[in-house]
Parts: structure tokens; sequence; C-alpha cells
């Protein structure tokens, strides 16, 4: 792993937002959203990878969050591997 960390051309400096907690309250959804998706765009630049916004969704909405879910764990999958983490 740190050998390919050791490859990457760009610095990254992941936000540390808290996004293990979860409430189903809107407002914290909203926030949860948010800060995820601060995370991944760090993560993104330094993987030199692009992604949707993760932050634009309805968890409320079964096929979005379907959708969102799928989307979701190929990034992670993506990203480990770019990152060499296994
Ligand atoms: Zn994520």
């Amino acid at each position: 792993m740190a050998q390919k960390a050791a490859q990457l051309l760009k610095p990254v400096i992941v936000p540390n937002f808290d996004v293990l907690s979860w409430r189903d309250e809107p407002e914290f959804v909203t926030a949860w959203l948010n800060n995820h998706e601060a995370i991944h765009v760090q993560l993104r630049v330094g993987a030199n990878l692009t992604g949707i916004d993760l932050s634009l969704v309805n968890f409320a909405d079964d096929e979005q969050f379907s959708e969102w879910m799928d989307d979701h764990a190929q990034e992670h999958l993506d990203l480990r591997r770019i990152y060499g983490i296994t």
C-alpha cells in the first residue's frame, strides 16, 4: 500500500468528517451527504477519478437509494484499486 501511495502524483488531504454516525433526520442526512461528497471529492483528486455528486440523492426514493448504493460501492472499489488498498 505504501508503495502505491508513494506513486501518487497529487497529495491528498481528506477532510476528517464523522461519516460513521447516522440519524434518520433530514438535516442530518443532508449534512452527512455533503460531508461524504467532500471526502470523495478529495479522494478523486488524488486518484484522478471523476464521479457523480454523491450529495444529490433522495434516500427516501428506493430507486435513487439503490442506484446511489451501487454507484457509491463502485467508486469505493475504484478508489481502493487506485490507492492500492486491499
Ligand atoms: Zn464513500
